[in-house]
């Protein structure tokens, strides 16, 4: 797509469908033209301090976006480019994000709908902000056979025909037994993004060597949930001071870090990819800088919740901080945010949980694992960007293009061309984390009752508000 500025020279601008006008920016601005001196001087002028920490100011602009044909047209500084649209939204006082993708979610059906569904799941997705979710296997059935993965497309469309949209992964072996291949090339064809024994990791190395050169063949690549299964019998706690004090069953890190040892050598010696779940300790993350700096091609993602919260959650035997691998130490969650904002660990993904008040208000032993996810993620981690602690780039980075580009998903980065997913982010909106204002089905998350700032206030996926009532039009 040619620039804006050039298409009005020429005289041939399409016709434009959606304006958002006055949205706070913190990023660059890419192939917008040269503006005019007029709006160069309103984009001086706009320039504001948005955050501030730690005596540091991240510099936002206003900027202008025009979508056309559900792309983006130009990202521009605001005033800058004199376009009018058939329909025009007012975005003063809201930040500017691009939508997130999640490449780890637990959507429950088929099989668990009580937990939560394919429409309720994609619900809560497009109220967090998020254009793309890729969901995991462990259904019932599994996810390894076409007909379920069509079947979960067919839900999505159903649910919500305008996105997010929906990347079912693969299992990695029938049943997530842990015993036979599944039929990957039946699942690619049929839509699978990507594959995965998730929630049961392969304790046998050459089945798993196997499904990765077979994976790989298809150009897929396997994603881990890294723990081995003999050091971490789904404990949930990590195994340190507060289990020793509380007496509970607990894991050790160097469970997970053992498979990450594993997966990156085998990846190595198979000059394969891999793409590591949920990592959550100092211990993986020197893992994975060791094998990057050796060329290994691994990707990793962390959560929110490893990045926010410490075992210190557990002590009060509280099952909602339940969570596989589990929360760990506080000198754990400090390497993971440095090793997110120095790409080490390349994305971010909610690793959504949902399970029932029924299942998780039991003892801590019996409880499930797992955090429900979706509806706090991007206010979670927005804190940690207001913080000083992550770079606005490296949120971008984690939430969008890393997560796409390892995925080949539809990504938004401003540039003329790209889908228009974008959120507008009342930063300063503070709310109550309750059943009330959740929309996932489950309600199962440590942070119940907290306080939390930031809110999505309108979303829009291809140029369409899926989300809005809380912006106005001018
Ligand atoms: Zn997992």
């Amino acid at each position: 797509m040619t620039l804006p500025t050039q298409q009005l020279e020429a005289g041939k601008m399409p016709k434009i469908d959606l304006a958002v006008r006055g949205a706070l920016w913190f990023g660059p601005i890419k192939g917008s033209g040269k503006p005019s001196e007029k709006g160069a001087a309103a984009a001086k002028s706009a320039l504001k301090g948005g955050l501030s920490a730690r005596g540091q100011q991240l510099k936002g602009q206003l900027v202008d976006v025009f979508v056309a044909k559900g792309k983006i047209m130009a990202l521009a500084p605001a005033g800058s480019l004199d376009l009018r649209a058939a329909k025009e939204i007012d975005a003063s006082g809201l930040v500017l994000l691009p939508s997130l993708t999640d490449v780890h979610v637990h959507l429950r059906e088929p099989g668990q709908e009580y937990k939560e569904d394919i429409a309720s799941g994609l619900g809560a997705a497009a109220h967090g902000g998020f254009a793309n979710l890729m969901c995991m296997a462990n259904t019932r059935p599994v996810n390894d056979t076409a007909s379920v993965t069509e079947f979960m497309l067919e839900q999505a469309r159903k649910g919500w025909p305008h996105g997010p949209r929906l990347f079912p992964i693969g299992a990695l072996t029938k049943g997530l037994k842990g015993q036979e291949l599944a039929p990957m090339a039946e699942l690619a064809a049929a839509g699978c993004k990507a594959m995965s024994n998730d929630g049961r990791p392969v304790e046998n190395s050459e089945l798993f060597r196997r499904a990765m050169e077979y994976a790989s063949d298809l150009g897929m690549i396997v994603i881990d949930h890294c723990e081995d299964p003999y050091l971490a019998p789904a404990a949930g706690m990590n195994e340190g001071e507060v289990s020793s004090r509380l007496g509970l069953p607990a894991q050790p890190d160097v469970a997970e870090a053992i498979q990450v040892a594993r997966d990156v050598l085998l990846a190595e010696y198979l000059n394969v990819p891999v793409h590591l779940a949920h990592i959550s300790c100092e211990k993986s993350v020197a893992l994975i800088r060791f094998a990057k700096a050796r060329g290994v091609d691994v990707t990793a993602e962390t959560c929110p919740h490893y990045l926010t919260l410490t075992e210190d959650e557990a002590a009060g035997y509280s099952a909602a901080a339940k969570v596989s691998p589990p929360l760990r130490t506080r000198a754990d969650v400090d390497a993971l945010i440095d090793a997110l904002a120095e790409g080490v660990v390349d994305m971010l993904a909610t690793d959504h949980a949902p399970h029932a008040a029924h299942e998780k208000e039991v003892e801590f032993d019996a409880a499930p694992c797992g955090i429900s996810g979706l509806d706090t993620a991007l206010s979670a981690t927005w804190e940690l960007v207001r913080a000083g602690r992550l770079p606005f780039d490296a949120f971008v980075r984690a939430w969008t293009t890393a997560p796409c580009g390892r995925f080949a998903l539809p990504v938004n980065t401003f540039a003329p061309g790209d889908p228009a997913d974008f959120v507008l982010f009342d930063q300063d909106a503070a709310w109550t984390v309750s059943a009330q204002t959740m929309h996932s089905k489950s309600k199962n998350t440590p942070l119940l009752g907290r306080s939390l700032r930031g809110r999505v206030a309108a979303h829009f996926l291809a140029g369409k508000m899926v989300i809005g009532g809380l912006v106005s039009g001018v």
